[in-house]
C-alpha cells in the first residue's frame, strides 16, 4: 500500500452552538412543544440532555409482504429474490442510489465466487450480475478454465486487477473487477423488471415490536416520518439498524476506515510490468484508469465507531484530506501518473464491519469443516484457498424477533468468519437466501422460524443459487 499516512490535523469541532455544555446527568424534559434540547450543539461523546418526543400519528404508507431495508448488494439481491417469487416487495435506501459499498463505495471487486481450488461456490443473482456486466464490457475476470491455475503468468496478470490475495501458494480465483456505474444500472434494471417498489432517500429511523414481532417500521425522509407495516422485514443495512431497533442482540466493533478512489489518465508506465500496479493500486475497467484501495491501519488517521455520526463525519473529512494528499503524492512521484487526474472518491466511506447479529447460530472459524442441514448459501475466503463456509439459515435469524431476517455484512458470525461472509458475493448470496426465505415465511404468518428450510434450499438451488449443506458432503 502506498505511503499515505496523513499528518494528523487538529480535531474539527462541528458544533453550531459551541457554548452548549450539556450536563452529564441526563434530565428528562417532556411536553408537546418541541422545545429544543442540546441538539446539534452537542460535543461529541458528551451525555445528552433528554427531551421526550410527543406521541404523534404517522401515516401508514403501506403493508407490503416483505420490506427490505438497505439497498446495498445484499439488499438488492434480497429484494430481487423476494419480488421474483411474487411477493409485494419494498426496498428502502437512505442514500440517493443503490449498490452500497459495491456501488459508489468503490469496492468494485467481487472477491470471490470460488473456493480457491477451481470450484465455483457462489452463483445465483451474483452470477447474473456478472453475466450482465460481462455483456456490457463492464467486468474483467479469469475464464472458468483458468480458475485454480497456479501458472505464475496468469497470477501476475490477475494480480494487476486486484484479484489475487492471500499467502502463497497462490492461484487464480474466480473474482471479478467491475465498473460501479454499470453495477448500479444493472441493479435498477433488474429491480424494475422484478416489480420491486424502490424508495431512495428514505432511512429506517425506528421499529416497533410487540412480543418479539415487528409490527411497524418507521422511516424518515423529505416526506417526514412514515410507518410501514410489513409481514416480514429483511435488515440489509450493513449496520443492523433494524434488528437493533427491534431488540435483537448484536456485537459491534470500531474500525479504521477506508476511502477508495479512482484515477484516470494513467500512462503506460503506470500500468506496465515493474510498476506498482497490483500492489498499491489496481487496473480497473476503462483504459488508463486505476483503483486505489486507500485507508485502513497505518493510513487512516484513527479508528471510528461506525455507529457514531460524529466519528463518521470526522472520518469523512479527514480521510478526504488524506486522499487528496495521496493523489498529489502519486501524481508527483509515481511513474506514468504525471498527467493523471482524480476520477472519483468513494461516496460511501469504507467501513468493513460494525454490528453483527447474535443470531440463532453464530458461524465459527472451524465451521469451514462443517456441513449444515439448513445451509442456504456458501462462500469461499478471499485470502484462504480451500476454505469454504456453508452458511446456516440460523445465521440470518434472531432468537428474539420472529419476523426478521438479516443478510450481508451484519449476519451472525464470529469476527473471523465475517472476513469471508462480508464479501460482496457472499453478501449477495445471503441476500438472495433472505429474500426467498421471507417469501417462504409469508405462508407461516411471517414466522421466519417456521420456514420449511429443506423446501427453501430446494427453491434456492432451483433458481441457480449454491446452497451445499449436508446432502452435499465436503470432501
Ligand atoms: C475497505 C473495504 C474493502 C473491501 N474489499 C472488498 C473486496 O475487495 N471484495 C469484496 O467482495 N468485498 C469487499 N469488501 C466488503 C464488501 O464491500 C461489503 O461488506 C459488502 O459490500 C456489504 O454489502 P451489504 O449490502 O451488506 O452492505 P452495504 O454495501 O454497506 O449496504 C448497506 C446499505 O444500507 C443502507 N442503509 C444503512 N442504514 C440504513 C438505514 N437505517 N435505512 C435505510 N438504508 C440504510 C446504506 O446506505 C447502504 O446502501 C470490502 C469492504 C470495505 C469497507
Amino acid at each position: 500500500m502506498a505511503d499515505a499516512t496523513p499528518t494528523p490535523t487538529a480535531t474539527l469541532t462541528l458544533t453550531t452552538n459551541p457554548t452548549v455544555n450539556p450536563p452529564t446527568n441526563p434530565t428528562v424534559k417532556s411536553g408537546s412543544s418541541p422545545a429544543p434540547g442540546p441538539g446539534p450543539g452537542l460535543s461529541p461523546g458528551s451525555e445528552p440532555e433528554i427531551w421526550r418526543e410527543s406521541a404523534r400519528d404517522l401515516p401508514v404508507i403501506g403493508r407490503p409482504d416483505v420490506l427490505v431495508v438497505g439497498a446495498g448488494s445484499a439488499g438488492v439481491a434480497a429484494a430481487l429474490a423476494s419480488a421474483r417469487r411474487g411477493a409485494d416487495t419494498w426496498l428502502i435506501e437512505k442514500l440517493s442510489h443503490v449498490g452500497g459499498l459495491a456501488g459508489f463505495g468503490l469496492i468494485n471487486l467481487l472477491l470471490t465466487l470460488d473456493d480457491g481450488e477451481g470450484e465455483q461456490v457462489v452463483a445465483g443473482i451474483c452470477q447474473e450480475f456478472v453475466d450482465r456486466l460481462d455483456s456490457q464490457g463492464a467486468a474483467q475476470h479469469p475464464g472458468r478454465g483458468d480458475w485454480g491455475s497456479t501458472d505464475p503468468r496468469q497470477i501476475e496478470q490477475w494480480r494487476k486487477w486486484g484479484l489475487i490475495w492471500g499467502a502463497p501458494p497462490e492461484a487464480v480465483r474466480y473474482s471479478v473487477a467491475f465498473e460501479p456505474e454499470s453495477f448500479i444500472n444493472v441493479a435498477y434494471d433488474l429491480l424494475e423488471a422484478a416489480g420491486v417498489r424502490l424508495r431512495l432517500h428514505t432511512g429506517c429511523a425506528a421499529a416497533s415490536s410487540v412480543d418479539g414481532h415487528i409490527d411497524t417500521v418507521i422511516v424518515e425522509s423529505k416526506a417526514g416520518r412514515e410507518a410501514i407495516q410489513p409481514s416480514v422485514v429483511v435488515d440489509t443495512t450493513g449496520d443492523g439498524d433494524v434488528f437493533t431497533h427491534a431488540g435483537a442482540d448484536a456485537e459491534a466493533v470500531t474500525v479504521y476506515p477506508y476511502q477508495w478512489f479512482r484515477m484516470g489518465g494513467v500512462g503506460d508506465l503506470g500500468l506496465g510490468d515493474g510498476s506498482d500496479v497490483g500492489k498499491t493500486y489496481f487496473r480497473t475497467t476503462d483504459a488508463g484508469r486505476v483503483l486505489v484501495p486507500w485507508g485502513g491501519p497505518g493510513f487512516a488517521p484513527f479508528r471510528v465507531d461506525p455507529l457514531d455520526p460524529d466519528d463518521l463525519t470526522r472520518a469523512e473529512i479527514e480521510c478526504r484530506r488524506a486522499v487528496m494528499a495521496e493523489v498529489a503524492r502519486i501524481k508527483q512521484h509515481t511513474p506514468g501518473f504525471s498527467e493523471s487526474w482524480l476520477d472519483d472518491i468513494a461516496k460511501q466511506i469504507g467501513i468493513t464491519e460494525s454490528r453483527r447479529l447474535v443470531g440463532d447460530y453464530v458461524l465459527q472459524k472451524d465451521d469451514d469443516k462443517q456441513t449444515f442441514h439448513d445451509s442456504i448459501a456458501r462462500t469461499g475466503h478471499w485470502t484462504k484457498r480451500g476454505v469454504v463456509y456453508d452458511i446456516p439459515y440460523r445465521c440470518l435469524t434472531s432468537p428474539v424477533v420472529d419476523n426478521l431476517l438479516t443478510a450481508g455484512r451484519c449476519i451472525s458470525t464470529s469476527r473471523f468468519v465475517h472476513q469471508a461472509t462480508k464479501e460482496i458475493p457472499a453478501a449477495m448470496a445471503t441476500g438472495e437466501a433472505s429474500g426467498a426465505a421471507a417469501v417462504a415465511a409469508l405462508d407461516r404468518g411471517g414466522q421466519v422460524h417456521d420456514v420449511d428450510v429443506a423446501a427453501l434450499r430446494r427453491d434456492l438451488a432451483a433458481s441457480g443459487a449454491m446452497v451445499a449443506g449436508d446432502d452435499h458432503p465436503k470432501t
